[in-house]
């Protein structure tokens, strides 16, 4: 039923410079309080998917020419992504993109700017975020830039937290990071989803970790949803072992 979901992506298109036609018609749907996984190979257009939700494609000249998002029981294509993050919805972009000359606590509460609640509230969620992530109180003071790799894929989470996100839509959370950092990370994942309610869109190439994770997936080749299904029968499946898990 439509009310337990909070977002549903129907029949998407997306092309990019007016002519490279890259999503052809995604279907994807997020109860309510799940963790679910778009999965599938470098290209296949994950971020692409995630960045049509958030409607970040048009820095990048891409554009969604058929379909429809909604999220809340809302249409939300025309929004800004500042005005989808006051929503509830906000995403963390691949790469992490802290800012790399502000401290990790500068780069925390840049997160906050689309809040007009006051600096109490402000200061409780940093302190929230600071629970979540002990690692980040440590190294509040520290440049991030100067920081590891997984402490600014913590920074980019905790920097999303700041904005209340009913929702975030986590774009490759694992890459890069050695196997028990990106265990950690999922870790968070699934305690934010549990403790505070947030509702999880991850895209990942690492299919193991992701449907260990995530409630459902869906596997996404070449611009089209090719499977999908409950995380634990997609760990089962033999084309999933045989193309995603390399095993068969
Ligand atoms: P990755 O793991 O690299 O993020 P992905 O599954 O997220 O892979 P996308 O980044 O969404 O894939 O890319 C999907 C396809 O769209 C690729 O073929 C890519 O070359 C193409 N593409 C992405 N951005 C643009 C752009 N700005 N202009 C033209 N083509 C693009």
């Amino acid at each position: 039923p439509a009310e337990d979901t909070i977002l549903s992506v129907n029949n998407i298109e997306v092309i990019y410079n007016h002519v490279i036609l890259v999503l052809k018609g995604v279907s994807l749907t997020v109860p309510r309080g799940g963790i679910v996984a778009l999965l599938g190979a470098n290209g296949a257009g994950k971020t692409t998917t995630l960045k049509a939700v958030s409607n970040l494609l048009h820095a990048e000249r891409g554009e969604v020419t058929k379909g429809s998002i909604v999220f809340e029981g809302k249409q939300v294509e025309a929004l800004t992504p500042n005005e989808l993050v006051r929503q509830g919805c906000i995403q963390v972009m691949e790469g992490r993109h802290c800012f790399g000359h502000l401290t990790i606590q500068e780069n925390l509460l840049t997160g906050a700017f689309t809040r007009r609640d006051g600096n109490a509230a402000i200061k409780q969620d940093l302190e929230m975020v600071y629970d979540y992530f002990p690692r980040l109180r440590e190294r509040r003071a520290s440049q991030a830039g100067y920081t590891s790799g997984g402490e600014q894929q913590m920074t980019a989470i905790g920097r999303a937290l700041m904005s209340r996100p009913k929702m975030i839509l986590l774009d490759e959370p694992s890459m890069g990071l050695a196997p028990q950092l990106q265990e950690e990370i999922f870790e968070i994942v699934r305690k934010l989803n549990e403790q505070e309610g947030v509702s999880f869109l991850l895209a990942e190439q690492n299919t193991n970790i992701a449907l260990r994770y995530a409630t459902y997936g869906y596997i996404l080749e070449s611009g089209r949803i090719v499977l999908d299904g409950v995380a634990s029968e997609l760990r089962e499946n033999e084309d999933v072992k045989e193309f995603y898990l390399g095993v068969g």
